[in-house]
């Protein structure tokens, strides 16, 4: 029988409840720090996101140690995936390094190279309980600067749930109009496609881009049953505001600690909005 990974197990638990799992992309310890700290004021699961161009960077083995040590140490289920990765060396990396998931990003492909990628992902890293996440249809915009963007190559419904049946993947990242970054102009979701990709019969989906869209789309998205919403650009926008305030008043002082401690405050307070969005009530 299929084994279930502890990733799908949390996507599930949350889904019973009407929830979605919040994913949060973290460069560094502090914002790691903020999405603990926001999780456990909800009593909420998270998802650390590291990105592909982090973990690949010098020293990038060591953030992610980081921050499956902080996941190991907090009170409530912190799993670190690895978002969109195309290459299947750092895929297998990410693996060794000990990450809970991966998103194995084809997206770029056409459908038969994207399902080919997908499955191969899949088959290495399933039976070692790391879950992977596919991408069909098309994502835009960057995930680590943000620019202005329009939607990308809208994800088709009989597609998805063949995809996700051939794959064997746990989740999937839908494209309904969202992008990564900022909207070029009012976001215009989908909402009967969504609807169709839930009820094609085939794994969770996943909503990336969720900084940016209304909070009335977020919840809607969340009520239609999207199991995992990706935060990246919001936080960072939080992240240098409060560092840009800090640096000027904790200059003389050479407060650091004082500085990280208000970088962590300003970024914990919008992980905290975006889970309470995803069905989180604070405690
Ligand atoms: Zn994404």
């Amino acid at each position: 029988m299929r084994r279930e990974t502890r990733f799908a197990a949390v996507l599930r638990e949350a889904a019973a409840a009407r929830r979605a799992v919040g994913a949060f992309t973290c460069y560094d310890l502090l914002g790691c720090e903020a999405v603990v700290r926001a999780a456990e004021a909800r009593d909420a699961p998270v998802i650390v996101l590291v990105g592909p161009a982090s973990f690949a960077a010098r020293g990038g083995e060591r953030l992610l140690a980081a921050f499956r040590a902080a996941a190991a140490r907090a009170p409530v289920d912190v799993l670190v995936q690895l978002d969109h990765a195309s290459d299947r060396a750092l895929i297998a990396r990410a693996a060794r390094a000990g990450v809970d998931a991966v998103l194995a990003d084809g997206s770029r492909l056409p459908y038969a190279a994207n399902l080919a990628f997908t499955s191969a992902v899949a088959e290495e890293l399933r039976p070692r309980g790391i879950a992977v996440e596919a991408e069909l249809g098309r994502v835009e915009g960057d995930e680590d600067q943000a620019a202005q963007v329009a939607g990308g190559a809208l994800t088709d419904p009989a597609e998805a749930a063949a995809f996700t049946r051939a794959s064997g993947v746990d989740l999937l990242a839908v494209s309904i109009g969202n992008v990564h970054g900022h909207y070029a102009g009012p976001p215009a979701l989908d909402w009967e496609r969504l609807e169709r990709l839930r009820g094609g019969g085939g794994a969770p989906l996943s909503l990336h881009g969720a900084s940016g869209l209304p909070d009335a789309d977020v919840s809607r998205a969340v009520a239609l049953g999207i199991a995992k919403a990706n935060v990246n650009t919001e936080l960072r926008a939080a992240y240098f505001d409060a560092l840009g305030a800090g640096v000027v008043s904790r200059r003389e002082a050479l407060d650091l600690s004082g500085l990280g401690e208000a970088v962590i405050h300003a970024v914990t307070d919008v992980v905290g909005a975006k889970l309470a969005l995803f069905g989180w009530a604070a405690r």
